[in-house]
């Protein structure tokens, strides 16, 4: 009679996927154990503030830094979190977007610091909610017109 073991690889082979990820024999690697499952939470780290989401509201922007598997260079195994060396205030709309779909632009907040941030994470300026592209959009012309008497 076959043993369990015998079986079990082509269990996997058909993608059943019931057996848990973490027990599978993949060689060592910086990745999360837990990596796939979409129903686990994540902490990010953020210049010391540490915030916390599901891994699939993460997933919901995959041409994004945080929903991509790029994100996978900031993780830290001894801490299990991701470090993310940027600014933690600009952050919070940032992880809004995953929640939301939409980005609020924080009026008080420098634009060029705001944008900066926004790109380093990968997301657009078109993901901005119409509750504040006007305001966005404003702070823009003006900042243009600064540059541009400078
Ligand atoms: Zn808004």
């Amino acid at each position: 009679m076959a043993s369990v073991s015998a079986w079990l690889p082509f269990v996997r082979a058909t993608g059943i996927g019931w057996v848990p990820i973490a027990r599978n024999p993949i060689p060592p690697s910086p990745v999360p154990k837990d990596k796939l499952k979409a129903d686990s939470k994540v902490k990010i780290n953020v210049s010391g503030h540490v915030f916390e989401t599901w891994r699939h509201t993460l997933d919901k922007f995959p041409d994004t830094l945080l929903g991509s598997d790029e994100k996978e260079f900031f993780y830290d195994e001894v801490t299990d979190e991701y470090f993310f060396d940027r600014d933690p205030e600009t952050f919070r709309h940032i992880l809004t977007y995953y929640r939301t779909g939409k980005l609020h632009y924080p009026r008080h907040e420098c634009l060029t610091s705001f944008e900066g941030e926004m790109s380093f994470f990968g997301i657009q300026s078109d993901v901005i909610g119409d509750c504040c592209y006007e305001d966005y959009r404003d702070r823009r012309r003006e900042n243009q017109e600064r540059l541009a008497d400078d």
